[in-house]
């Protein structure tokens, strides 16, 4: 990875150091009153400035123009640590020299005194590299240190570095640097360099970081090398193996209309296109969040530094998307997202996670008496209209309707959950559908193959099922100008509004109607999973 902006930009005083305020302050302070410790452990992730700060703080020791313990970065000493030449700084990565005898090599070092500033500083890279005799040899130097000795302890694994070595040194815990700081930092780098890139940009590095100045400032440089002067936010995505923000809503738009398929297929498309899932489920978390708070605060979005076309898509599907659905969502994938990175099959748990959603959605649907019964409520209140014309008064009603077509009280089937307002006779459609057929062909003679084919599975609810032997039949009849045609002489020979349903012989038996739902929501995954 290019490293030519974070060498150049490398801080060179406290006040420089992106992030890890507390510890540069105590530094500063220990050094301005003269109470340096022997002995430091500078813990944390990579990139966060520990190496950075060892060399700050060994300038400041050295500087022969100190103020208020902040090094000068003029004086010959304090350019001297810059470029990487002063004799009293001793760097160490312990990955490469971990064996007993480098370190004894550095403490006979360490005995003399320095030779041009007032201490010797040994900063020892990722120090739980070192092989136990090392350890053993170190741990003894810094039990008696010289006076003139600062020794310098850096590691990403403090687990890894025994607890006799720890006690005898004072220890710092850096944090991962913030990415609002990142962002900053990079945007003077881009000034210094004359670069013109968008905040836009700026924040997707930021994000890829992960708390990381280093990690942050080596994407940029490559996404500049690879720009040729012009860094577009499609570009740095690419670059950065990120899907464009477009998706999430393509996404979100594909889930609120309920497409299990599609949604499954969106997600199967992002694992082949080679996009890094994980960074999806994050950038899809981040936009449900956005969502979120502007449907409850409605003012929240301008500071999300979105592009106008994509804060007008946002708007817009906030109108299309319910709270409950968001807050849905954002559980399911707070809990899917991390794990992709462990999946061996990493679409999976994003796979799992959309057919739960409209699963649980689709039984609630077809499961929810109240919903059902407003569905039907209509339905019958159709049919009553049929008899006498709908007046405030009678539109509740209750009355009999002929041809065994029953209507229960409605005013109580609607206080009362779930219930059957309607038994339609199966028999009395078998009765009369060679009659129907005839009546069909009248209007659309080329239904009446797929008609004569199908099974009359049940009348029940106000909603005739019929199977077809092959699926293509099942999709001819469902076309919805086929579909109105047949609905409209279903009322007209049977004198009452019959819904169809229609489904493909091998799925019958799969009553009732909520594991009906369910096994095709199934047998979508299974087509889509390619099972
Ligand atoms: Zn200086």
């Amino acid at each position: 990875m290019s490293q030519v902006l974070y060498r150049k930009y490398r801080s060179q005083n406290f006040s420089e150091v992106v992030g890890q305020e507390v510890i540069k302050i105590t530094l500063q302070n220990a050094v301005s009153s003269g109470s340096v410790a022997h002995a430091y452990l500078f813990t944390g992730p990579r990139g966060v400035g520990k190496t950075s700060l060892a060399r700050i703080l060994a300038k400041a020791l050295n500087c022969t123009d100190l103020k208020e313990g902040q090094p000068c970065i003029k004086c010959e000493n304090c350019e001297a640590v810059a470029n990487g030449r002063f004799l009293d700084l001793i760097e160490i990565d312990a990955a490469s020299h971990t064996g007993v005898d480098n370190i004894r090599e550095i403490i006979e070092h360490v005995k003399f005194s320095p030779s041009k500033g007032k201490f010797k500083v040994i900063v020892i890279d990722e120090v739980h590299m070192l092989s136990k005799g090392a350890f053993n040899a170190l741990l003894k130097t810094l039990e008696e240190p010289p006076a003139h000795a600062i020794f310098i302890l850096a590691t990403t694994e403090v687990g890894k570095v025994p607890a006799t070595i720890i006690s005898r040194t004072q220890r710092f815990d850096f944090k991962r640097i913030s990415q609002a700081d990142i962002v900053e930092h990079l945007k003077k780098v881009g000034k210094s360099e004359k670069l013109k890139v968008s905040d836009e940009v700026l924040k997707l590095i930021a994000r890829a970081a992960e708390g990381s100045m280093r990690d942050g400032l080596s994407i940029y440089d490559q996404i500049i090398s690879f720009s040729g002067g012009k860094v577009t936010k499609e570009l740095a995505e690419e670059i950065l193996g990120l899907p464009p923000f477009h998706l999430n809503q393509d996404f979100l738009q594909l889930l609120s209309e309920r497409h299990l398929g599609l949604a499954l297929k969106f997600i199967k498309d992002l694992s082949i296109n080679g996009r890094d899932l994980s960074g999806f489920g994050n950038m899809f978390l981040e936009y449900l969040e956005k969502l979120l708070s502007y449907k409850i605060e409605n003012n929240s979005a301008e500071v999300w530094g979105l592009t106008p076309e994509d804060l007008e898509k946002l708007v817009e599907q906030s109108r299309s998307v319910s709270i409950k659905d968001l807050i849905r969502l954002i559980n399911l994938f707070l809990e899917a997202v991390p794990k992709v990175k462990y999946s061996t099959i990493p679409e999976l748990p994003l796979e799992l996670a959309v057919i739960e959603f409209l699963e649980d959605d689709e039984t609630k649907r077809f499961g929810d008496g109240e919903k059902k019964t407003t569905e039907v409520t209509g339905k019958v209140t159709d049919l009553v209209a049929k008899k006498r014309p709908v007046t405030k008064e009678n539109h509740f009603a209750s009355e009999p309707v002929e041809e065994k077509i029953v209507v229960e009280d409605l005013k109580k089937t609607e206080e009362s959950g779930p219930a059957k307002p309607i038994t339609a006779n199966l028999s009395k459609i078998m009765e009369k559908w060679n009659h129907f057929i005839s009546e069909v062909s009248k209007h659309n003679h080329s239904l009446v193959s797929s008609l004569q084919l199908c099974n009359q599975e049940s009348c029940k609810d106000g909603t005739l099922t019929l199977s077809f032997p092959y699926r293509f039949h099942k999709d001819a009849v469902e076309q919805r100008k086929n579909k109105d045609t047949v609905e409209k002489v279903l009322e007209q020979v049977y004198g009452g509004r019959i819904k169809l349903r229609c489904l493909v012989t091998a799925e019958v038996g799969s009553e009732p109607e909520e594991k009906k739902v369910d096994g095709g929501l199934i047998d979508e995954a299974l087509k889509v999973f390619g099972a």
